[in-house]
């Protein structure tokens, strides 16, 4: 027997308990694994709550990510005692997931866990870094240079915002972050490698159609107003990673800041991202991220305590990423 959160619903009320499950009780799937860590990410504040429609199965065993050890395997690619890392392809959403001590799993899902890492970094960085990772190197690919300005991060305090800032200033851009909670996160965001930290009040205005020039480019968590009118304020020729919308997914923008001012908008998908630009992504981030970050950022909870979490996440209440100890 193994504890996991189990989701189930009653009058379309979402309820989230800790349960003990059996290996039969899992899903089919090639490779058996021991979960050591999982984390917390919006979309499973999103799955735990009921706020969002992310599950339509039920009972339901949430976490979009975990890192842990294979105890057996189908798949000749995976051997009994291989670490292992999963983010994304619908685990956690319509496949059973990350917040229980087994996971059953697809070995295609899986990447092998790289150098210099283990369980715990893994799921500190988990899916919010992974997805930081993936929006820089977006950046990096559309040739945004240090030289060429200030870089924006919204939803600043967040696990992708707080990853990205982290990683963008160690890349050597200029990088100023946006925040909805200065007073409380500012230092942290200093900390962390932002040069000037700006109150979200600023951006979560009705957009004008162009702005002053401000951003060189920019990584958005957040989407709606912020988003659109950051946008407007792009420099000449920036480019634009977004991946969120923990403000809404309305874009009320126009079409002036890319048909007057170049401007690109590079969407960012880390669920299906492809194996080899997912395991590339891994080794960046692994590299790049500093111990500082894990140590000023990241904090540790019980399979218990997610609920409560989840809560909290979805009101914006959690700073940096939050680890799950199996
Ligand atoms: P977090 O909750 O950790 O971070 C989101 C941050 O956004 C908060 O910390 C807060 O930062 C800000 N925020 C929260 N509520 C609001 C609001 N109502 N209006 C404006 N800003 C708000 O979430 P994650 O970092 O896990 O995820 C961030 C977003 O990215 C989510 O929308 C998530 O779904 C998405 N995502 C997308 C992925 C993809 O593959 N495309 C993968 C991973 C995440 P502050 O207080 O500093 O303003």
């Amino acid at each position: 027997m193994f504890n996991a959160l189990v989701l189930t619903q009653e009058n379309k009320q979402t309820f989230a308990s800790v349960t003990q499950l059996q290996e039969s009780d899992l899903p089919q799937g090639e490779v058996l694994v021991e979960v050591e860590c999982s984390s917390l990410n919006y979309k499973d504040g999103l799955a735990v709550t009921g706020l969002g429609k992310i599950i339509r199965n039920f009972p339901m065993v949430p976490g979009i990510d975990f890192a842990g050890r294979v105890i057996e395997s189908q798949d000749e690619r995976y051997q009994a005692g291989d670490q292992v890392i999963l983010t994304g392809w619908g685990v956690g959403e319509n496949h059973w997931g990350g917040l229980a001590q087994k996971a059953r799993v697809k070995a295609d899902w899986l990447v092998p866990m790289p150098q210099h890492c283990d369980a715990a970094k893994a799921m500190q960085i988990g899916t919010a870094g992974l997805t930081a990772m993936l929006c820089v190197q977006a950046l990096q690919n559309a040739n945004v240079q240090p030289s060429d300005g200030d870089i924006l991060v919204t939803g600043a305090s967040g696990g992708v915002g707080s990853v990205a800032v982290t990683l963008l200033n160690k890349l050597g851009y200029t990088v100023v972050a946006s925040s909805g909670r200065v007073s409380q996160n500012g230092d942290l965001l200093k900390r962390l490698g932002a040069a000037e930290v700006i109150d979200r009040s600023e951006l979560d205005i009705d957009a004008r159609p162009l702005d002053k020039q401000r951003w060189a480019g920019m990584v958005d968590t957040v989407g709606n107003k912020v988003l659109a009118t950051a946008l407007s304020q792009m420099k000449y020729g920036g480019s634009a990673a977004i991946c969120g919308l923990a403000g809404g997914f309305a874009l009320p923008t126009t079409v002036m800041p890319f048909i007057l001012r170049n401007v690109s908008l590079l969407g960012i998908d880390s669920v299906s991202c492809p194996f080899e630009k997912r395991r590339a992504a891994w080794n960046d981030v692994i590299s790049l991220l500093p111990e500082t970050y894990y140590q000023q950022a990241c904090e540790t909870i019980s399979l218990e305590q997610v609920p409560e979490f989840a809560q909290r996440i979805i009101k914006g209440e959690v700073t940096g990423r939050v680890l799950v100890k199996l």
